[in-house]
């Protein structure tokens, strides 16, 4: 019988379970964890090379201001607006230590993104899970029913890729006792962003990360949005160098370079076209998207089987055992040589 070092609630966790890396250097084409498939801005490469050894030595400005400014910038909000955090990840962690706790309980429409859930039970808060219509009707009433001390939601939310309504969050915000976070981990591929919110409501968390649009999932960097009277509480929380010296130069160039980005936006967004028409000729059901991703679902076959033939030809894309997505596969949209190398695998599968 082993001892007792942990808390009973992290024996009875299951632990996070990201989606698989393969090793640098592996052939296999990686359409599981909503990587962007274009390099990052070569902007941001020479402001990685152009890093001084002194930037490296000195800690790092624990509020990023070099980074906060491109976001003002960028985005038209002030730089005392921003929170930045080791990848939107640890943002979303920031606001559950600061928010939740027993009787405190987060709640959120799913199935949406699994660290919700982690984080929660990290904090022993109730996680307060509320399904979804068929097609991704957003559970409005239930939502602001169940009054969590924190309500997320993903939009576009993964897996299923939909954008929720301005006026539903709008109304959520207006109608919520306790926060509302907005995750827009992929707004930079949407048609609209709900960032205004954060200006108009005082409960309202918009979150942003550098991994999907930008082309950075290595640089971990992610950003929160809200009011600076609400990013004091949270800054309590948070630690003080979890944003390096690297990330700030990086991300900061990243982010000058909205031409770039556009640019490679623009293309993921065409061949998402392009790759949601052929699933749909080979009869795959197809969610509407406004991600960098696709959920589908085979007509024929079984979604898990796909998945491991396509594993076993060096093809990864996502499939989740559970309940209602079971029968799904998440794609990642790639390059248009890998959405052709996928497109020839599938139909001797499906
Ligand atoms: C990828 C993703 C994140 C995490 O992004 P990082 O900035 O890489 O931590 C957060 N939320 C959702 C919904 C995501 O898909």
């Amino acid at each position: 019988m082993a001892r007792p070092y942990f808390r009973p609630s992290i024996d009875a966790l299951v632990g996070y379970k990201p989606g698989e890396q393969p090793k640098p250097g592996e052939p296999i084409i990686k359409l599981n964890t909503n990587e962007n498939p274009y390099s990052p801005s070569p902007k941001a490469i020479a402001a990685l090379s152009d890093l001084a050894p002194e930037a490296l030595r000195r800690y790092p400005d624990p509020y990023a201001s070099l980074f906060r400014r491109a976001v003002s910038d960028v985005l038209g909000v002030p730089p005392d607006w921003v929170l930045v955090g080791n990848g939107s990840d640890d943002i979303l962690n920031i606001i559950i230590r600061a928010c939740a706790e027993p009787s405190r309980p987060v709640v959120y429409p799913s199935p949406t993104y699994v660290l919700y859930r982690t984080l929660s039970q990290l904090q022993l808060a109730e996680s307060v899970e509320i399904p979804y219509g068929e097609d991704f009707q957003l559970p409005l009433e239930a939502l602001v029913a169940a009054q969590g001390a924190v309500t997320f939601i993903a939009t576009p939310n993964s897996p299923s890729g939909h954008r929720v309504p301005h006026s539903d969050l709008r109304q959520l915000a207006s109608q919520l006792e306790g926060l509302l976070v907005i995750d827009e981990a992929y707004a930079d591929f949407a048609e609209e962003t709900a960032l205004a919110l954060a200006q108009e409501f005082d409960n309202v968390v918009i979150s942003r990360t550098l991994s999907k649009g930008y082309g950075l999932a290595g640089l971990r960097l992610g950003f929160a949005i809200a009011n600076p009277a609400l990013l004091t509480g949270l800054y309590k929380v948070r630690d003080s160098y979890s944003v390096d010296a690297v990330a700030i130069a990086v991300g900061a160039a990243a982010l000058r370079d909205q031409a770039y980005k556009d640019d490679c936006i623009a293309k993921v967004r065409r061949d998402r076209g392009h790759l949601a028409q052929a699933l749909q000729d080979l009869n795959f059901k197809v969610w509407p998207s406004e991600t960098n991703f696709l959920l589908t679902r085979p007509s024929r076959g079984n979604a898990e089987a796909i998945y491991l033939a396509l594993k076993q030809q060096n093809i990864l894309v996502r499939y989740f055992k559970q309940p209602g997505l079971d029968d799904k596969l998440r794609i990642t949209v790639g390059t248009p040589e890998q959405n052709a190398a996928l497109l020839s695998a599938l139909p001797a599968l499906a």
